[in-house]
């Protein structure tokens, strides 16, 4: 972990581009490249600006650039840092990279920085998951739990459970050691107590999977429908913008349409599909095949279909449906009916009677979605949101822990010892406390290189 990375921290495209560069030869690889006269060979203040030239090494200029010098501790990977503010294009950012390595640093492996930061307790593991939450939060709900995550609220907490067990663990310890002698430890009841708590906890967290789920990964929602019923006026009204081609030629959404939206809080990605009728027309006829399948496995399914008719004439295949509690039939176009819908839609099925056009109702559509999404009371902001990972943890160390109630009872304290150190693992592999390369790696190669 000694030798000194580099990468370029930004997304191609912007304005500014920043290579970052973190390790012992931070700033003196930085200085082969880059120049500042007034400086004349002094050590640049920390995390102070300083505009300069960067020279190839045929001392032609490359760009101007800021550099800022973040010496370790104090910086995000614990490291010397220094960063290159440069302009943005590609290629004269890749210039700098390559002078960069030809001159001693070693391009970082994608979330190497983040790594290097957890490895030198600058952040727990739960800390660095926060990170990319944080940069791929599709709402300001999933952003904001994300942040909480990233201050540590999570971490401490499964930290100061971690330091209980412990404590718990030492206690059963020293009570094997000394009970021939009969020395006084806790009453194993005071013990059974202390953990039953702790799976109490446990159990709380993981409750919150399903949120975290929800904020990370976004609920999946299909429009489907018969053609004409304003499938893509929906869409477009969800996106507050046009997206979809709205026509009144039947059959014109030919393909699935995936875009990211929020209401309320919760992300979502929202498909518009091609319209659903019989067709020998061979495009259209697999574009309906798509519109079926995206119905496997959507979150929720919107049928669409247009108040004037009867809803047996633009009846959604039953068939196709996996669950009638995850749809809702829109009964659109209400603004050229007065209000008025269909008499003949089924009773099973949720229905809502909206204008894609006019936006009529559609805050009573919005509610029945976030029913739907939230099927328990939910406070604006979820206080924890834990991640698939920390999920299969949980539970993992819940079975530890009740494991090791049973052998308590049954007075075999040793055996309760070894399920309470199982249980132990599994807690502390929350917030990485075996470093485990396997975890790390699998967590880490989820991040983009230079973060
Ligand atoms: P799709 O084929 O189901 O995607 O339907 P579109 O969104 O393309 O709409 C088909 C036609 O119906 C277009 O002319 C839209 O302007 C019209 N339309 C869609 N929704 C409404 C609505 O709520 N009210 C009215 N009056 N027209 C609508």
């Amino acid at each position: 972990m000694n030798d000194s990375i580099v990468a370029i921290s930004t997304a191609p495209g912007g304005a500014i581009g920043i290579v970052r560069i973190s390790g012992d030869d931070a700033l003196n690889s930085a200085l082969t490249i880059w120049e500042n006269p007034s400086l004349s060979g002094k050590t640049p203040a920390p995390r102070k600006m300083y505009l300069g030239s960067i020279f190839s090494e045929k001392h032609k200029i490359e760009d101007r650039a800021l550099l800022v010098y973040m010496p370790g501790p104090n910086s995000y990977t614990g490291e010397d840092i220094v960063e290159l503010h440069c302009h943005g294009g590609i290629l004269s950012l890749k210039n700098i990279l390559e002078l960069l390595i030809k001159n001693g640093l070693r391009h970082a492996e994608p979330g190497e920085f983040t790594k290097r930061a957890f490895i030198n307790g600058k952040m727990d593991l739960t800390q660095s998951e926060a990170v990319l939450d944080i940069i791929n939060a599709h709402s300001s709900m999933a952003l904001h739990t994300a942040n909480k995550q990233l201050r540590g609220h999570f971490g401490e907490q499964v930290n100061e459970i971690y330091e209980k067990m412990q404590e718990i663990l030492a206690e059963i310890e020293v009570g094997m050691d000394f009970a021939e002698e009969e020395l006084m430890y806790d009453d194993n009841a005071i013990i059974v107590s202390n953990i039953s708590s702790i799976i109490k906890q446990v159990k709380k967290w993981r409750q919150t999977k399903d949120e975290g789920e929800i904020l990370r990964n976004g609920i999946k929602i299909v429009i489907v429908g018969p053609p004409n019923a304003g499938k893509s006026s929906l869409m477009n009204r969800f996106l507050g913008r046009e997206r979809s081609i709205v026509t009144d030629i039947p059959g014109t959404t030919r393909d699935i349409l995936e875009e990211f939206a929020h209401i309320r809080g919760i992300p979502l990605r929202i498909f518009d599909t091609a319209g659903i009728r019989k067709s020998d027309e061979k495009i259209e006829k697999a574009g309906i095949g798509l519109s079926l399948d995206s119905i496997k496995t959507a979150n929720i399914i919107l049928w669409v279909i247009d108040s004037h008719q009867n809803y047996k004439q633009q009846a959604l295949d039953e068939n196709s449906i996996t669950s009638f509690s995850k749809t809702i039939i829109i009964c659109n176009k209400t603004d050229l009916t007065n209000g008025i819908i269909p008499k003949d839609l089924p009773e099973k099925i949720k229905h809502v009677s909206t204008s894609a056009k006019t936006g009529e109702n559609f805050e009573k559509l919005l509610d029945a979605i976030e029913q739907m999404v939230w099927d328990h009371p939910h406070t604006e902001e979820p206080d924890i949101a834990i991640n698939s990972r920390h999920a299969a943890l949980l539970e993992k160390s819940r079975k530890e822990l009740e494991a090791s109630i049973e052998q308590i009872n049954l007075s075999l304290m040793e055996t309760a010892a070894i399920h309470l150190h199982a249980a132990l693992d599994y807690i502390g592999n929350i917030i990485g406390k075996t470093k485990d390369p396997d975890i790390l790696d699998n967590i880490f190669s989820k991040f983009c290189i230079g973060k």
